[in-house]
């Protein structure tokens, strides 16, 4: 196991990614809002979106002081937003229970919303240079092939048996060059389709290399079909502003803005009238927009609403109007912002 890690510090040394703007600090902060923007998300996409936040958000205090929707409008684009509403949260939580300092301890850092047992470890050892190992989807693959470790990455028992080889491959010494060339090799070198084995610095014992096995490991998620869901969505036009409106704080797109949905068989023109005060000359239906979620498929129907009156004190809280360059830079959920974007 000593000559495994030995041979991914050397590699990382030499190979592996050395300039990017979260490495070279200990900043606390630094660390953990690059370790969660790369959750789900790849290096090219997050850096910069990390370079935004940080210019908006350059500390700690001044992401817990700010309204939640400025942090979600900067988020806007990168997806899975409860990523944001949890640093929301877990910045608040910093400076009100730990005098606005990250805790040392992995275990305090894991019970943070939003941070998981990979990502305490990540802000650990690249925060203090301590000892705790990582397991991220990367990563995982990398073990289950190396490894030869057989069965869904996502099944506890396949987790636990890669997080006993994340245990037993970690060095004692050089632990922020060991899990760094971790992320590296995952994200650059064994990635899921087409592997670079012959750049590999570990193919002479890879499991999967050596027995030809590399499409088997790691197995893939047990097919299961997702449901398929079907919405209606609003978009009122009036004056050159369309409608937003915010949704609920919890559940999809939650605390995001948002267009207005309606039941298949609604009436539009009810609808409108009751809820926003908008009268409505006519309306037309737009392309269906196709959208997937982790345990759900989504089909989009928009339609283009003409508004020519708004009552103004007729609209319901949490409803603007805004040019469509203001509602495209508004925090909005990936599909909303093709809807408005094809307008
Ligand atoms: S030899 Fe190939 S499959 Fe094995 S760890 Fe390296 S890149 Fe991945």
């Amino acid at each position: 196991m000593r000559e495994f890690a030995a041979m991914i510090i050397a590699w990382q040394k030499l190979h592996g990614r050395h300039d990017l703007p979260w490495q070279h600090t200990r900043d606390a902060y630094h660390i953990w809002l690059s370790e969660i923007m790369l959750q789900q998300t790849q290096v090219t996409t997050v850096i910069p979106y990390y370079r935004r936040f940080l210019e908006r958000f350059p500390n700690l205090a001044a992401l817990a002081r700010a309204p939640l929707d400025r942090v979600l409008e900067l988020w806007s684009g990168l997806g899975y937003y409860s990523r944001a509403r949890n640093l929301h949260r877990t910045a608040q939580t910093l400076i009100a229970e730990h005098a606005g300092h990250f805790p040392r301890d992995v275990d305090a850092v894991q019970a943070l919303p939003g941070i998981g047992r990979s990502t305490a470890a990540a802000i650990c050892v690249f925060t203090h240079g301590s000892c705790h190992a990582i397991l991220d989807g990367n990563v995982k693959r990398l073990f289950a092939r190396c490894f030869g470790i057989a069965g869904y990455p996502g099944d506890a028992k396949v987790q636990a048996q890669l997080w006993r080889q994340a245990q037993l491959a970690l060095p004692r010494q050089e632990v922020e060059a060991y899990t760094q060339g971790l992320m590296d090799l995952g994200a650059t070198v064994c990635t899921r389709g087409k592997p670079r084995c012959a750049a590999c610095p570990l193919n002479r014992r890879c499991i999967a290399y050596k027995s030809g096995r590399i499409a088997e490991l790691p197995a893939a998620r047990p097919r299961k079909t997702r449901p398929q869901r079907r919405t209606q969505m609003l978009v009122l036009v009036h004056s050159g502003q369309v409608l937003l409106e915010k949704r609920v704080a919890s559940g999809i797109w939650g605390g995001l803005w948002s267009l207005p949905e309606i039941e298949a068989d609604g009436n539009i023109r009810a609808l409108c009238a009751q809820r926003y005060g908008a009268e409505v000359s006519g309306h037309e239906p737009l392309p269906t927009i196709a959208h997937g979620f982790t345990h759900f498929k989504l089909d989009i129907e928009p339609h283009k609403v003409m508004v020519t009156h708004v009552i103004p004190r007729a609209a319901a809280p949490g409803v603007v109007w805004l040019s469509l360059e203001e509602a495209l830079g508004a925090a909005i959920p990936a599909p909303v912002r093709r809807i408005l974007a094809a307008l």
